[in-house]
């Protein structure tokens, strides 16, 4: 177990231990407070000069963070005891209130050796994936600071790496070292931290200069402007320039059917190869030869290769023949490949599969991850044309808005007609019908939502997502419908509670079971104090609730407010019907 790890562990006892927190928000809950964990991996936001060039500088970042008031709030975590709730102390930091009224906690972990990016390699890339799946029930979203020389790689292998992701993964970093006067860190680094401890965006994305992107779709295009990157072929998730604006519409539906996993295996017998006028037979022979077993080959405009070089052609089609499988992507920053010429047809029946408008380094890492996989030729290739994280534009005809005999009435009486307006009413609609859909268990009326392109993940008017209702309402069927359709099991309502926690609080058991399938488990703030209330179920007999939090996934031996176990007090009390509880638990839990 790692030093951060037995730490983490230390910070999950300790805050069973003590009371659960009474400082009122404005809402008059508990504090609300979103944990993020930022795993620093180098790059120029870290960096100082060495001999006269830029390299990383080993723990220097905390202590400078710690220093900012604008990242670090030292008098709220000297009132709330902030380090004893948390730790590790020495790297947890707090950021002032949000316009959301919110806390972000958040808890920097660094690599040793801290690297300049143009040093990473695949490795690198399955060690961020794995630091994430052990963290991941610990914090609510992820920051990775980075060099944004090959930022747009790591963010797009990340992306395939990160199955059933859940919650937000946000790389950022720099061009100007945030221990500068003039500088882009910090900016990058508190809008990346803001978005992923406040918004459930289950996708691997990149924050620079007030955008969020998907990873997958971009790439870096300036070596000196703060505005270092873009996104060519999707817009921004998110734009940060006045208040956070997150374009739903946009964002990927949560995949919390099945419990979030890592899969680091990667094949690294892939390459790019770029065309360019009088590449000769040699240079193609060669680096198409064995062990390479995936190439994205960068071609012109939307798609072509020169048709009249068979010399060419017949390289290509040996390796296809081979087992070689190669992507074509487009040289151009935008559009996408289609076979429009003869010289694009070329490289079809030279067996080449279309890249669509997936980016050079979405294609290279989404080849790795593919290639790596212990399936045949013929389902490598399937998966690899086919959307698997949103990292190409996948030709969906879905229902046009006016199709909606529901949204026809409406217009109608309020004499609209045009697109924007219609999506307005249908934005402002949705949530609030989808909820009360949810409330009454109504499947149908949510299909007809999701069919007029509602969003079923966004919240109603208080702040509860249908999800939420249903789990309150212990409408199992409706939970179902609700994850396969890309609910999230991690959205938190106004007071900060997940599903999870409402399932619990009215005693769903059946709607828990389901939830925990999914991987679904309770927030760092929601675990605060269940220990305390274990122990008064405990001495009150009452098995259901101390059933419905084991169901939960809590351990029946966390302590309450006084160092003692559940089993403990009921010991105490001589509660034998508890004793025995807790006795057939094993059966019970798995
Ligand atoms: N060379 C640096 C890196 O990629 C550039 C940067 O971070 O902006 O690590």
């Amino acid at each position: 177990m790692t030093e951060m790890s037995e730490k983490t562990c230390l910070a999950r006892a300790l805050s069973a231990t003590l009371p659960t927190p009474s400082t009122p928000s404005s809402k008059g809950c508990a504090w609300k407070e979103a944990r993020v964990l930022v795993i620093n991996t180098g790059g120029t936001i870290g960096m100082k000069i060495h001999d006269g060039v830029l390299s990383p500088e080993a723990n220097a970042l905390v202590n400078f963070l710690k220093s900012l008031p604008i990242m670090h709030d030292e008098q709220y975590a000297q009132d709330t005891k902030l380090y004893e709730r948390y730790a590790p102390a020495d790297n947890t930091m707090v950021l002032p209130l949000s316009k959301q009224e919110q806390r972000v906690v958040y808890t920097v972990i660094e690599y040793s050796p801290l690297l300049d990016s143009s040093n990473m390699s695949t490795k690198d890339w399955a060690k961020i994936a794995e630091d994430i799946e052990e963290y991941y029930e610990e914090y609510d979203g992820f920051v990775i600071l980075h060099g944004t020389d090959t930022m747009a790689y790591t963010a797009s292998a990340l992306s395939f790496l990160c199955e059933h992701l859940g919650k937000p993964v946000i790389l950022t970093g720099s061009q100007i070292p945030i221990f500068e006067m003039r500088n882009d860190g910090r900016a990058n680094l508190l809008g990346a931290l803001l978005i992923a401890g406040q918004y459930m965006i289950p996708e691997v994305c990149l924050y620079f200069h007030f955008k969020l992107y998907r990873g997958n779709r971009v790439t870096k295009v300036d070596a000196e402007s703060f505005n270092a990157f873009t996104s060519p072929n999707l817009e921004p998730l998110a734009n940060a320039e006045g208040d956070i604006k997150i374009n739903w519409d946009t964002v990927l539906k949560a995949d919390t059917c099945a419990k979030f996993r890592v899969n680091s295996e990667l094949n690294r017998n892939v390459g790019l190869l770029r065309l360019f006028p009088g590449i000769t037979t040699e240079t193609v022979r060669a680096f198409l030869q064995p062990p390479m077993a995936g190439v994205v080959l960068e071609t012109y405009g939307s798609g072509n290769a020169p048709d009249s070089r068979t010399d060419l052609l017949a390289e290509l089609t040996k390796a296809t023949d081979r087992g070689v499988i190669i992507i074509n992507c487009t040289q151009c920053l935008t559009g996408t490949v289609v076979m429009t010429y003869a010289t694009g047809k070329a490289l079809v029946d030279a067996g080449l599969i279309s890249g669509g408008d997936m980016t050079p380094e979405a294609a290279l890492s989404k080849l790795s991850y593919v290639l790596a996989k212990d399936i045949s030729l013929q389902d490598k290739k399937e998966l690899l044309k086919s959307n698997l994280r949103g990292e190409l534009t996948a030709n969906i005809q879905g229902a046009c808005l006016s199709d909606s005999r529901f949204i026809q009435l409406i217009a109608q009486f309020l004499s609209i007609s045009c697109k924007e307006e219609l999506e307005a009413i249908r934005n402002a609609l949705t949530p609030t019908l989808a909820c009360a859909a949810a409330k009454i268990g109504d499947i149908k009326a949510l299909e007809a939502i999701r069919e007029m392109g509602g969003n079923l993940s966004m919240e109603g008017n208080d702040g509860r997502t249908p999800l939420h209702i249903a789990t309150c309402e212990g409408h199992l069927k409706v939970v179902e419908y609700l994850l396969s359709q890309g609910a999230n099991v991690y959205a938190k309502d106004s007071y900060g509670d997940t599903p999870l926690r409402c399932a619990v609080r009215f005693r769903r058991k059946d709607v828990v079971r389901l939830l925990r399938k999914t991987g679904a488990h309770l927030s760092p703030s929601e675990v605060q104090g269940v220990g305390t209330e274990m122990c008064s179920y405990a001495a009150q007999s009452d098995i259901e609730g101390l059933e419905i939090w084991a169901l939960a996934g809590m351990d029946p031996n966390l302590p309450g407010y006084d160092g003692k176990t559940p089993l403990e007090v009921a010991s105490a009390a001589g509660n034998q019907r508890v004793m025995d509880f807790f006795q057939n638990l094993k059966d019970l839990v798995v």
